[in-house]
C-alpha cells in the first residue's frame, strides 16, 4: 500500500473533528474508521492528537 496515500486519506477523514477540536469542542466525535468508538481528543495549545479507543486509529498533528 502507498503509505503516502494513506496519510492524505487519514488527513482528510479527521479535517472535520481537528477544526472542532480547535474549537475546544474534544468530546462525542465518533471514529470516521471503525464509526463507533468515542474517539480521545486532546489539544494543548498548538499540537492535536486523536484516538480512538476502540480500532486504536489516531492522528497527531502539530499547528504551524
Ligand atoms: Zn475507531
Amino acid at each position: 500500500m502507498d503509505q503516502n496515500e494513506e496519510d492524505v486519506e487519514g488527513l482528510a477523514i479527521y479535517e472535520d473533528i481537528v477544526s472542532e477540536v480547535l474549537a475546544g469542542r474534544v468530546e462525542g466525535h465518533k471514529c470516521p474508521s471503525c464509526g463507533e468508538g468515542e474517539l480521545e481528543c486532546t489539544f494543548d495549545g498548538d499540537h492535536v492528537k486523536i484516538s480512538c479507543p476502540r480500532c486504536g486509529r489516531y492522528f497527531e498533528g502539530m499547528l504551524a
